[in-house]
């Protein structure tokens, strides 16, 4: 095997994803720990990194407390709602209180939010989001973190945490490769805060082939954030909770501002209302959910859905009346460029002009993540000032492993934080994570060198997987001896696909399907052993398909675990087709074994804090 170089990093915190949760985190760690060791190592490079590099206009999260527009009970209450009853009301209380301050520091570091000329508010998109020019929004952020911290590894990509050998359950810290030299890093920490974003290409996206890195949720994010928790053993919570976005059919452009701004509607393929016809049937599954307001997120795909299956598809977004009207014209447009600009060109391919055409929609492909109307992550002790008893085992947002945060999409029970929440969240963490180190003391967490050591090897093992299999190649790229993380990760999205609810079973699935696709996500796990990595991308890429096969080891659990279909819309339990109250008004929690490579089950209380 190649030579190659170690470094050894010492911190007393290490960031692991510079996105608005990492950023947050490395803020905070330092304001309160003016004199500790401070790192933040991400797989990119902070300045664009995240999910808002796809690109944002809007701040999603903000209260309006200084104005008396809503206060932290109102979200909770929302929140709640969308989630069918099902969210941590401590945790997302604890965002919801501080993010307004959150939002406040953007604008003092320089974010331009654009203001109300009569009321000198801020503009208002919705009833939690407001207006920014979005373009700045991750430079300005990242800008705060690379001052607080004491470094800054970026092209950085962590594969493994590491573990302290003188006590079980506690972190010491993380394990990655720089994707650009190929050197391995060794972080010693003593608190590691997790910020790795959520996860996209889990499931086969709708855009295939040479449109396959067009998907709603980043492709960069690929999973880290559960699987390395995963890995050492912390409880997961609501993985079973993956979102399905309605969105502009091919590009995933955004609806929401064409809904607010532009006063569009939908209609079926013969002009009409469809919502109205699905109340009832609605009802039957879920209760008096589909009569509140707004109705939560899952339900309106689910009319959609239903819809399209009962012959009136194509669905369309009314645009043709308002583009009629210049300023509403421009406003279309923008709404991309800011955001989606491949909406645009898509449109544009297909000589679609929403003046002339109203444009179709479709809902996409399953993601799982933290931070939207979903709360899919890890499980997390909760305020101390606020959170029940059974909530809390030590220190705010410190998952159920010693010394490891959480922050963002990583984190579960929390949905509609966003980039806002994601940030504010960090910024909890790390407050939490100063307050760990300042206990710990002088006692430094001990990795083992043994085990750093085999993990070198693994991680590195498909490049010469791939120097020894590449003479046996037969056509193409194809050889007996290795498999291609590209390979790889279409086998793993057609698993899911096929037997996890995805879009070529109409989101459906049941227990043998669940059975089957979790022996062949075995199957798929005995054979990345193989993986073969031509350079240090492809080994980038095999070690994002590690992550993502894990998560989605994960949700496969969480959905077979769960025997109810509370969020029809995101996906369908069709052996247990209803929403399940009197034995499901729970969240789900996993824990895997690495020795065994079992997983554990179990539920856990809804508190319900809020009235
Ligand atoms: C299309 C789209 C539109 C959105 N629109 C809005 C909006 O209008 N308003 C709003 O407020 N929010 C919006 N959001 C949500 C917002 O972007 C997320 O809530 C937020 O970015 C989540 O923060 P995070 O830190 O958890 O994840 P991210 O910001 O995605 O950060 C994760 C970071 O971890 C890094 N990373 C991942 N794996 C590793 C690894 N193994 N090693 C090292 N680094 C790693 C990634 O490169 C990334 O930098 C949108 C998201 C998307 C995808």
């Amino acid at each position: 095997m190649a030579r190659r170089k170690t470094v050894f990093v010492d911190s007393d915190i290490l960031v692991i994803g510079g996105g608005m949760a990492g950023c947050g985190a490395t803020y905070e760690s330092r304001y309160w720990g003016r004199d500790l060791k401070v790192v933040c190592v991400e797989k990119a490079n902070i300045e664009r990194s995240g999910a808002v590099a796809q690109g944002l206009y809007a701040i999603n999260c903000y209260m309006g407390m200084q104005w008396g527009e809503n206060q932290p009970e109102d979200h909770v209450r929302y929140a709640r709602n969308d989630l069918m009853g099902l969210v941590r009301e401590d945790l997302g209380y604890d965002i919801a209180r501080h993010v307004d301050a959150t939002v406040h520091k953007f604008e003092e570091w320089g974010l331009p939010i654009m203001r109300d000329p009569k009321t000198g508010r801020y503009q208002r998109e919705g009833k939690w989001q407001i207006m920014i020019h979005g373009e700045s929004y991750k430079p300005i952020v990242a800008e705060a973190a690379r001052k607080a911290a004491t470094q800054v590894y970026n092209r950085i990509m962590v594969t493994h945490l590491l573990m302290d050998k003188t006590k079980p359950n506690r972190v010491a810290g993380a394990v990655g490769f720089n994707v650009r030299t190929g050197d391995f890093h060794v972080f010693r920490a003593k608190a590691v805060i997790v910020s790795a974003g959520g996860a996209s290409h889990i499931f086969k996206p709708r855009a295939a082939g040479e449109g396959m890195g067009r998907t709603w949720y980043a492709p960069w994010s690929s999973a880290s954030a559960y699987a390395l928790p995963i890995l050492v053993g912390a409880k997961m919570t609501q993985m079973e909770n993956r979102i399905v976005l309605t969105r502009f059919k091919d590009g995933y452009g955004p609806v929401g501002a064409y809904f607010l701004h532009l006063k569009t509607y939908t209609q079926n393929a013969y002009g009409e209302d469809y919502e109205a016809k699905w109340r009832d049937s609605i009802k039957a599954l879920v209760g008096d959910y589909v009569d509140r307001h707004p109705v939560p997120t899952c339900l309106r795909n689910h009319a959609f859905l239903e819809e399209v299956k009962a012959g009136g598809g194509p669905i369309r977004m009314v645009t043709k009346e308002a583009f009629q009207d210049p300023h509403k014209e421009t406003v279309g447009w923008e709404n991309f460029l800011g955001m989606t600009i491949g909406q645009a060109v898509v449109w544009a391919s297909q000589n679609i002009d929403p003046k002339h055409i109203n444009p179709e929609l479709t809902t996409s492909e399953p993601y799982v993540m933290g931070s939207h109307a979903t709360c899919s992550g890890a499980w997390a002790s909760g305020p101390e000032d606020y959170a029940p008893a059974e909530y809390q085992w030590g220190y705010n947002r410190m998952m159920t492993v010693e010394g490891l945060f959480g922050a963002g999409d990583t984190i579960g029970g929390t949905a509609h934080k966003f980039s806002s929440g994601s940030f504010t969240e960090g910024r909890i963490a790390g407050k939490a994570a100063v307050n760990y180190v300042n206990d710990l003391g002088s006692e430094q967490p001990q990795y083992n060198d043994a085990e750093c050591e085999d993990l070198r090897k693994a991680i590195f093992q498909p490049l010469e997987n791939y120097k020894l299999g590449r003479v046996e190649i037969v056509a193409g790229t194809v050889s007996p001896s290795y498999l291609l993380p590209l390979h790889g990760l279409q086998r793993l999205e057609k698993i899911m696909d096929e037997y996890v609810g995805g879009i070529s079973s109409h989101y459906t699935t049941n227990e043998p399907m669940l059975t089957r696709g979790l022996e062949l996500l075995g199957m798929l796990k005995e054979d990345m052993a193989h993986l073969g990595a031509e350079d240090l991308h492809q080994l980038q890429r095999a070690w994002e398909l590690h992550h993502r096969v894990l998560a989605s080891e994960c949700v496969t659990q969480h959905t077979m675990f769960r025997q109810e279909t509370r969020w029809p819309g995101y996906y369908y339990r069709a052996d247990h087709p209803k929403l399940d109250d009197a034995d499901w008004h729970c969240f789900t929690l996993s824990q895997y074994d690495r020795d065994s490579g079992k997983w554990a089950m179990e539920k856990a209380p809804v508190y319900h804090i809020v009235d």
